[in-house]
């Protein structure tokens, strides 16, 4: 396979929250990966794990936590409160923040939609974002047993990865001949193992933030 735009870059990632930055100072965000762009159109892709936040006024930055970030950063985590995915918030000691609008306490759990306004300065709104769901399977994957037609999966054969709960199963399209194809999710209406509805279509942000004054 020398199309590795298909392949799902792991099933843990299946599920990412996005922060998108919103100036309302108007301000740019100056020099990001040795190009200039403007802030509106900024995502800051959450880490799995711990993440630190950084929102000094010439940068807004966020990379997974390590020994070297400093304790001036809100960290962020995402996790599941049942189903649902949230991100967890916490604030350094004395900051003091708002979620949509109002006050918020020092440890808030957001959810998809919520802005998060660090200060007078900045927005930041939560989206939820699906990524690929159908391609050729990562190496994590392979030899996991499909659980339709419970057979290992191969490098070969496209697979649909349910963004709940990671399960993996074939979905081969008009790529093989309809006589050897594994349609095993196009089989079945919900994943086997968490029931979360099957949707071959399911991919991009479910939630897209509206700006304050575009
Ligand atoms: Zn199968
Ligand atoms: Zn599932």
């Amino acid at each position: 396979m020398d199309n590795p735009t298909e392949n799902i870059p792991t099933a843990l990632a299946i599920r990412q929250f996005q922060l998108v930055v919103d100036r309302l100072d108007g301000r740019t965000n100056g020099d990001v990966d040795g190009e200039t762009r403007s802030d509106a159109m900024r995502r800051l892709v959450v880490p799995h794990g711990v993440g630190c936040l950084h929102t000094l006024p010439e940068n807004v930055s966020l990379a997974a936590f390590t020994d070297e970030s400093d304790a001036n950063g809100f960290l962020v985590e995402p996790l599941l409160e049942g189903r649902n995915p949230r991100l967890l918030l916490i604030a350094p000691a004395g900051r003091e923040f708002r979620v949509n609008g109002q006050p918020s306490p020092r440890l808030a759990l957001l959810r998809e939609g919520d802005v998060f306004q660090p200060d007078n300065r900045l927005a930041l709104h939560l989206t939820l974002f699906h990524q690929s769901i159908l391609g050729y399977p990562p190496t994590d994957l392979l030899g996991r047993t499909c659980p339709v037609c419970v057979s290992p999966l191969t490098g070969d054969r496209r697979i649909y990865v349910c963004a709940v709960c990671g399960t993996a199963m074939h979905a081969e399209g008009a790529e093989r001949d309809a006589a050897d194809r594994l349609e095993c999710a196009q089989s079945t209406s919900q994943c086997h193992a968490c029931k979360e509805p099957i949707d071959l279509s399911e991919q991009g942000h479910l939630y897209q933030a509206e700006f304050f004054g575009g």
